[in-house]
């Protein structure tokens, strides 16, 4: 998009330089990716003037989009080199995967709720952005056909990190999880490594809506 014709150009610059760089998010590409992505495009029109905000905002269906840096963070800590392949579970609105694919070769995004599903696609194709698969469904059981990745970025939060998402990562794979609790949560970093062994690391607190395990998704 170009920023010239972009109202919000300068917001997200700000939101970059103030949210992003001066809490410590230091990835060129990743600033450069959050610098571009027009997330004023992915909230209802109502709630664009506050798209830079520094907080979390609704996008219907009792989800919300996340905070701008904890996108940071959570991209930032899959370290993405532009051949990989990435796993989203928890697609929403859509901008997360419209982060994630301008820095990998292909995302894989899951989401349960048809209306965000449906979002989520139109949104990245006005967009013009097409390394983006989605399907509707329980993410929780990953996306076997595709199976393994090079990163899995997980936008809900679970007791315990899903096995069938744990066994779909690749030797040297990375996985971004919020676990624990409703009211208390950790970012945590999985890491595969070339032995097989995951390792774990706690990136942040954190504060996410609940991974849904339901035996069916919901109706359209
Ligand atoms: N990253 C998203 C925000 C995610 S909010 C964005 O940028 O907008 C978490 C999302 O996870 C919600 O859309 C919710 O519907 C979805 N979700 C929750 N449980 C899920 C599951 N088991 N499988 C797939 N999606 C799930």
């Amino acid at each position: 998009m170009a920023a010239g014709g972009d109202p919000f150009a300068r917001a997200r610059a700000i939101m970059v330089a103030e949210q992003l760089v001066r809490r410590g998010i230091g990835s060129p590409q990743v600033l450069e990716a959050m610098g571009r992505v027009p997330r004023h495009l992915f909230v209802d029109e109502s709630l664009a003037a506050h798209a830079y905000e520094d907080r979390p905002l609704t996008i219907g269906h009792g989800q919300t989009i996340s905070q701008p840096y904890i996108v940071a963070l959570m991209t930032e800590a899959l370290e993405l080199k532009p051949g990989d392949r990435v796993l989203e579970i928890g697609g929403g609105c859509g901008y997360q995967s419209a982060v994630l694919a301008g820095l990998c070769a292909r995302v894989y995004t899951v989401e349960r709720v048809p209306a965000l599903f449906e979002l989520c696609r139109a949104t990245l194709t006005r967009l013009g952005v097409r390394n983006v698969t989605l399907r509707l469904g329980d993410g929780a059981s990953g996306w076997p056909e595709e199976a393994p990745f090079d990163a899995v970025l997980v936008a809900a939060a679970s007791r315990s990190v899903p096995e069938a998402l744990r066994s779909s990562l690749d030797y040297g794979g990375r996985l971004v999880m919020p676990v624990g609790e409703q009211t208390e949560q950790l970012l945590c970093l999985y890491t595969r490594g070339a032995d097989g062994k995951v390792s774990r690391r706690t990136l942040a607190a954190c504060r996410f809506v609940p991974l849904v395990r339901d035996p069916r998704p919901p109706a359209r």
